[in-house]
């Protein structure tokens, strides 16, 4: 039979590019930047692309003719132009739940860190500077009984105040929907973002990065919080005005930031990366084996899916299809029968 053509980006590991091969012909370049005119070509016969941090202009696709499906092997997808692949059809499926867990452990290790200032004085024993016993300069904060703002109680959020509330955290959240039946059984209390701010002990931002979400907090926002507060960033860098925050940081507007994302990835040279207070981390919210795995399966049975003519289990944008699915439709009718 006739397999379509697909072009996979980034590491695989060889089972999740074995599915792919039985399925269809494949072309794959693990660093696609050192290759961007054989991408560029490879994508001329494509019907699905897979991979993570995906870059996707108008350009590419006005030379992607036959594309029908795009499978990111992650939940975010502000690097896409989701209007744009619907407009032409082009299905867009994610990753999602499957991080979940892991991105929260993430968040809640950045709250951790940040109050205990973990790798200020993890570094301070390794470098050989631990000499006397640890005093009063060097004390963090607790966490256990404080109050935790999460922006943004999605998936991830959730699942971060699950953690919270085992560590008798008072949990705020601010969200674009109310979510009565958390506040209910689990006691969360919704705020507006402005009162969030000047109530919570730590700031957690778990919101998509969208139009609305870009630069929510900076400089003036850290003004708004508590001079003994932390920032968690574990949602996208642009999420975030970093100029603003590094001032507010220097001028000590607030007590400290546990970071997983930034404008500007891989982050190089920042003032950031010279704060004993501020814990960079190089964007591993999801990073570990067993959910690295589960997300490249997700995205796997996406694209097999899509190009089977059924409906993706993650679709984002089914407005790409007005008229549905044929194959689910096929599958309802003989249900029907
Ligand atoms: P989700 O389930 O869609 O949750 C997002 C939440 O944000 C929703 O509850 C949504 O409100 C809320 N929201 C959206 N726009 C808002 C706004 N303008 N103001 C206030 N709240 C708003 O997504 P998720 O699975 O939790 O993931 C969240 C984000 O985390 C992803 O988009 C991704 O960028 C990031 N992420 C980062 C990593 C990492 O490696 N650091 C890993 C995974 C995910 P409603 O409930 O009303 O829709």
């Amino acid at each position: 039979m006739h397999k379509k053509r697909i072009v996979a980006l980034r590491r695989l590991k060889d089972s999740h590019l074995q599915r792919l091969h039985e399925a269809f012909q494949v072309d794959y370049f693990e660093e696609p930047e050192l290759q961007p005119e054989a991408v560029a070509t490879a994508l001329r016969q494509a019907h699905g692309l897979i991979g993570g941090k995906l870059q996707v202009s108008s350009a590419l696709l006005d030379e992607a003719p036959q594309l029908e499906v795009i499978a990111t092997i992650s939940v975010g997808y502000d690097n896409l132009p989701v209007a744009e692949l619907s407009r032409r059809g082009i299905l867009l499926t994610n990753t999602p739940d499957v991080l979940t867990e892991t991105t929260a452990d993430t968040g809640f290790m950045l709250i951790m860190a940040s109050a205990r200032r973990l790798v200020e004085l993890a570094n301070m024993v390794r470098e050989g500077r631990w000499t006397q016993h640890v005093g009063e300069p060097h004390f963090g904060s607790n966490v256990h009984g404080k109050t935790l703002g999460l922006v943004g109680l999605g998936r991830i959020g959730r699942a971060i105040a699950r953690r919270a509330l085992g560590f008798d955290m008072r949990v705020l959240y601010s969200n674009a929907s109310p979510k009565p039946e958390l506040e209910g059984e689990w006691g969360l209390e919704r705020r507006s973002f402005e009162q969030l701010l000047a109530e919570s002990d730590f700031v957690c931002l778990t919101v998509p990065l969208t139009e609305q979400t870009e630069h929510l907090l900076g400089y003036e926002q850290c003004r708004a919080m508590r001079r003994s507060a932390f920032l968690i960033n574990i949602a996208r860098g642009r999420v975030v005005d970093e100029a603003g925050l590094i001032r507010a940081l220097e001028e000590r507007l607030i007590a400290g930031a546990g970071l997983d994302v930034f404008e500007r990835e891989p982050l190089q040279e920042s003032p950031l990366l010279r704060m004993e207070n501020v814990v960079t981390l190089p964007h591993i919210g999801s990073a570990t084996h067993e959910t690295r795995e589960a997300m490249a399966n997700r995205a796997v049975e996406n694209i097999c899916q899509a190009l089977r003519g059924e409906r993706p289990r993650d679709l984002v944008n089914p407005e790409a299809r007005p008229n549905g699915f044929p194959a689910a439709q096929q599958e309802q009718s003989l249900d029907a029968q």
